[in-house]
Formats: C-alpha cells, sequence, structure tokens
C-alpha cells in the first residue's frame, strides 16, 4: 500500500473535492513547474450569455428563424457557448421545450472551430435542407466566406472586442454574428496567485480570440506573455509536449470539452466539474469537484508537505 502521508494527503484532498485518482499523482504534483488552464468553463464558469445577435448585411433570414437553425445544431454541443445559443433561441420562441426545432443530421463537431450540419426547413414539397455553420474565424474560412464577409465579422467582433463571438453561416453565407459573454470564477484569480506563490509559471490557454482571451486573463492575474490563444485543440497538446520536451513537469487544468488530448500528455492532467465531459475525466489523474480553484494551489502545497514527510 501507499505511505500513510500519502494516504493522508488523498483523503484530505478529497475531503476538499479534489479526487486523485492515483497514489504516485501525490509525488508528481509538487515536481510540476508549469500549470495550463482552459479559459472557457475551466477559469470561467461556462454559463454564457448570449448579448447581441446582428444581421450582417445581405442577411436573408429572419433572426428569429436563423437562431432556431443554430439552436437546433448546437443541441449536438456540449460547449457552453451551445447552452447559450439555445436557451436564447427557445426564449425567442417563447417555449420551454425544443420539439419546435428541427433535426439537425450530418453533424460534425469542428474542435477548436465550431459546429456544422445540415437543417430542413419546411414540410411536404416546400422542405429545404440548409447547411449550417457556427464558429469563430476558421469557420468563416471553411466556408470560403469572400474578402467583406471576413472584414465584416472582423468589424463585429471589433465592437465585442472583450466578448466570446461566433459566426452564423447558412448555406456558405454569413447572415449573423453572435456575441457571448461568460464570467470569471470567483477564485481563479485566487488560484493564480497562489500557484504564483508557489513559483510555478501559470498559463492560459484557449482557443478563443485574441481579445476575449486577454481580457479575462489579465483579469484573473496572467502575465501579459502567458495567454496563448486561438489554439486547436492539437496546439493545446503540442504546447504541454513542448514544456514536457523542454524539461518542465506540467500540469493541465481543463473541463473537457476540447482538451481531453492536452489533459493525457500532461504530467498531471486536471479535470473539473461533476458534469465535466467524461473523456476528459477518464484521461485526467485528478479531478475537481468543486468550483473553488485555489482548493488545487491548497493540493499542491499538501502533496509538497507530505512528500516531504516521507523522505
Ligand atoms: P476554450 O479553449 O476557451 O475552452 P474551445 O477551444 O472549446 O475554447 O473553442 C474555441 C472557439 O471555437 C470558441 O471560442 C468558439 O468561437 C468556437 N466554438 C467551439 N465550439 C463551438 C460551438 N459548439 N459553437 C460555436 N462556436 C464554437
Ligand atoms: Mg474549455
Amino acid at each position: 500500500g501507499a505511505p500513510l502521508a500519502t494516504t493522508c494527503a488523498i483523503a484530505a484532498a478529497a475531503s476538499n473535492g479534489v479526487l486523485i485518482k492515483r497514489p504516485e499523482i501525490v509525488e508528481r504534483l509538487p515536481a510540476v513547474t508549469t500549470v495550463g488552464l482552459d479559459k472557457t468553463g475551466t477559469l470561467t464558469k461556462g454559463e454564457m450569455t448570449v448579448l447581441r445577435v446582428q444581421g450582417m448585411s445581405g442577411s436573408m433570414w429572419d433572426e428569429t428563424q436563423a437562431l432556431k437553425l443554430a439552436a437546433a445544431l448546437e443541441m449536438k454541443s456540449a460547449h457552453p457557448i451551445a447552452a447559450a445559443i439555445v436557451s436564447r433561441a427557445l426564449g425567442c420562441v417563447g417555449t420551454a421545450n425544443s420539439t419546435d426545432l428541427a433535426v439537425a443530421k450530418k453533424i460534425r463537431n469542428l474542435p477548436g472551430v465550431g459546429i456544422q450540419g445540415h437543417l430542413t426547413v419546411g414540410t411536404g414539397s416546400a422542405a429545404k435542407v440548409h447547411k449550417v455553420l457556427l464558429g469563430n474565424r476558421r469557420a468563416l474560412d471553411l466556408a470560403n466566406a469572400d474578402a467583406d464577409s471576413q472584414k465584416e465579422f472582423e468589424c463585429f467582433q471589433e465592437m465585442h472586442r472583450n466578448d466570446t463571438t461566433v459566426a452564423l453561416i447558412i448555406d456558405g453565407k454569413l447572415q449573423f454574428g453572435l456575441a457571448l459573454n461568460d464570467t470569471l470564477r470567483p477564485e481563479a484569480r485566487r488560484l493564480i496567485d497562489e500557484l504564483k506563490d508557489l513559483r510555478l509559471r501559470p498559463y492560459m490557454l484557449t482557443g478563443d480570440s485574441e481579445f476575449a482571451a486577454k481580457h479575462i486573463s489579465a483579469y484573473a492575474g496572467l502575465d501579459a506573455g502567458h495567454c496563448l490563444f486561438s489554439l486547436a485543440p492539437e496546439e493545446k497538446m503540442e504546447w504541454v509536449e513542448s514544456e514536457n520536451k523542454a524539461g518542465r513537469k506540467t500540469l493541465m487544468l481543463g473541463d473537457g470539452v476540447n482538451d481531453a488530448t492536452a489533459l493525457a500528455v500532461a504530467t498531471v492532467g486536471v479535470a473539473i466539474g461533476e458534469t465535466g465531459a467524461a473523456l476528459s475525466a477518464q484521461s485526467a489523474a485528478v479531478v475537481l469537484l468543486t468550483d473553488k480553484l485555489h482548493k488545487l494551489s491548497q493540493c499542491i502545497i499538501m502533496c509538497r508537505y507530505a512528500v516531504r514527510i516521507e523522505r
């Protein structure tokens, strides 16, 4: 069995909502020197709200109808953006259920980009299939959007600098811009301060765009160069691997939506949330069952003590 100090550390961590799955993690945690923190759903609550829906020039769609298409598609996504769009659309149609949403077909989740699928509008001979794509700037590239659309979306992003922005593309044409906001978890700043006190190097890693990313990272107290944005999921993983290669042991904290691979290659992968995508929880050595993020830094301190006692 594991030494007594290790067993005690695991029990104490568990009572603070930090589930350490294997005893060797108690020894591994104090060796960590770099910490990667996912943004959406990790440093932020991941309870997003749609702030604004703006028609783009030449939009051929009624806003309510377009939002219903978007929501029908997002029903198939676990991303915090998806939940926000669904509740906004259901609010628009004034129902509390989703039965009047079309059923999306040929759905493709595009990690770090968005989601796409086919939706049928109308019935019988009037039925028409529309290709719907929701996502960030990369989605516009995927749709081969023309330069004017790219520019217009950039302007929209510029107007909502601090928010997460999403393009709604129907049948290959940019129709709407959506701006969403999220809130920092109350203990995010405390976690980062405590990590710095422990002489660890915390970074934020996100698939979101530059300004939204920098806004959150400044609030959370991260150093300017420690905000890594517009990363695809595999780039998060590559960052962890490059830290590992440089001889820095890495802890990666994520909510599991799109960061399972980064969690898997980290020295210590930590998944947050009771609901947190099961996939990431599997590839994580530690599960944070609390939204009190600073319980993680305190757990590192405790493991440092436990390791010292054993030696
Ligand atoms: P984070 O790293 O902050 O957790 P993700 O990598 O999950 O963010 O997503 C990055 C970006 O990709 C989002 O900011 C959004 O623009 C886009 N995106 C991802 N999933 C979706 C979705 N289901 N609907 C719309 N946009 C999405
Ligand atoms: Mg996330």
